[in-house]
């Protein structure tokens, strides 16, 4: 008999059918004898429906009044679920971030969790019933509603198992486990049986949304086994575990991209010490994560900075780096929305030479510009025009040989 949390994403809840299967997927592992906490994502579409509305109403919309709208979508499917179960004659009760309480900072949109008391889920397990957690959604210190980003619910699940000490955390999908590339659109994508936490946190971090990157730094900080596996058949999907010694010997495990890049560009800008700290220091006090950057050779005194934010933060890391830019006496500043990030991801590549090279060699072979690259000990990422992005991904994979072997 196991503690087990198990989260399902939005198209396992898309509507009353399919949360009446996750309620029946539910009770087969109490049929078995196992504790479950079922965590939940609101229904496929419905964050997205909501941040439509609420650019509507405003053309940036407040982050406080954001999280209030976009938590809604959560609320719906877990008191769904909790009546759902009652209906099949199981005891159910859902909480929402605050009745839980998750408790985070009060960077709103991008909360961080900072402490999860245990008590209130443990005490309804003993009175026998299934909790179901909303994802996505806890309470700021100041008694506001926040929300921890987009797929923020693989994080809540996480979270939660390792708050409560939960033998295993089990992440329901719409794919059978993580796969070499997105299997969305690459059709000879193969799926992987384990992957090391450190790959994974890679992969996410470089795009692969399968996992949202927080859920995997969680898990791999309190050791929590993760097993991605599908809401839709009973297949074993891959299981997220440390490393070992077997890994090393794979050069090249994966293909991610992502879409979610903006690039920002300073031009004449002072070469000078202490410029860079006045360009990224406001950024980053603004929450935004700058990712790639390149300073330019020195042209006479000046020099051009070019960098990548996510383009969701890009309108308003744009509006701080024209301020700057004109404080500092730079001569202009330009972006470019219409970019896309690829990235191959392999423990093999710490002690193997020639890797970077090949992925360059085959970017080129089909055509593809590479406008910034950035390398780390078991990574390689190149900035491409968006439109590429699946061819790209496509080659890469072809070109490493990730195909199934079967
Ligand atoms: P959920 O709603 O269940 O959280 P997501 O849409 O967030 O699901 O994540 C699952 C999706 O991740 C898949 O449908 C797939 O398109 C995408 N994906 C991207 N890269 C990978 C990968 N390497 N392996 C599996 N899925 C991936
Ligand atoms: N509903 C949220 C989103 O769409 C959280 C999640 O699904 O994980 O981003
Ligand atoms: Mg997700």
């Amino acid at each position: 008999m196991a503690l087990i949390v198990q989260k399902y994403g939005g198209t396992s809840v898309a509507n009353t059918e399919r949360i009446k299967n996750v309620a029946r997927k539910v009770i087969s592992y109490k049929q078995e004898g196992h504790d479950v906490v079922v965590v939940l994502s609101a229904m496929s579409g419905e964050t997205n429906r909501l941040i439509a509305l609420a650019k509507e109403a405003q053309e940036r919309p407040d982050a406080r009044e954001l999280d209030q709208l976009i938590s809604t979508g959560e609320q719906v499917t877990i008191s769904l679920f909790a009546m759902t179960m009652m209906q099949m004659g199981y005891k159910s009760r859902s909480f929402l971030g605050f009745q839980v309480p998750i408790k985070t900072d009060t960077s709103h949109t991008k909360a961080r969790m900072i402490d999860i008391p245990d008590s209130n889920i443990k005490n309804a397990i003993k009175k026998g019933f299934v909790p179901v957690v909303a994802g996505f959604q806890g309470i700021s210190m100041s008694g506001d509603i926040t929300t921890l980003g987009r797929g923020g619910s693989d994080t809540t699940a996480v979270a939660v198992a390792a708050a409560i000490g939960a033998d295993m955390c089990e992440i329901f999908t719409d794919v059978d486990g993580v796969y070499t590339t997105d299997p969305n659109i690459c059709d000879k994508a193969r799926k992987l049986d384990r992957i090391s936490y450190e790959e994974m946190l890679e992969m996410a971090s470089l795009g692969a949304k399968v996992l949202e990157i927080r859920s995997v730094e969680l898990a791999m900080r309190y050791d929590v086994p993760v097993h991605v596996r599908s809401s839709f058949n009973n297949n074993r999907g891959t299981m997220v575990v440390k490393e070992d010694k077997d890994m090393e010997n794979v050069l090249v495990s994966g293909v991610a991209y992502s879409r979610n890049e903006a690039r920002i560009t300073i031009k004449k800008v002072p070469d000078q010490p202490g410029i860079a700290a006045r360009i990224f220091t406001p950024i980053s006090d603004a929450n935004i994560i700058v990712d790639m950057i390149i300073q330019n050779t020195r042209a006479g005194d000046m020099t051009d900075m070019t960098f990548t934010v996510p383009r969701t933060d890009y309108d308003n890391a744009m509006d701080i780096v024209r301020k700057v830019a004109k404080d500092i006496g730079a001569e202009d500043v330009t972006g470019d929305k219409n970019i896309a990030k690829i990235s191959i991801i392999g423990l093999g590549m710490r002690n193997h030479a020639g890797v970077a090279t090949k992925m360059f060699d085959i970017l080129f072979r089909h055509g593809i510009n590479i406008m910034m690259i950035s390398t780390s000990e078991i990574k390689v990422s190149c900035v491409i025009e968006e439109k590429f992005t699946e061819l790209a991904v496509r080659a890469l994979h072809d070109g490493f040989g990730l195909e199934k072997n079967d």
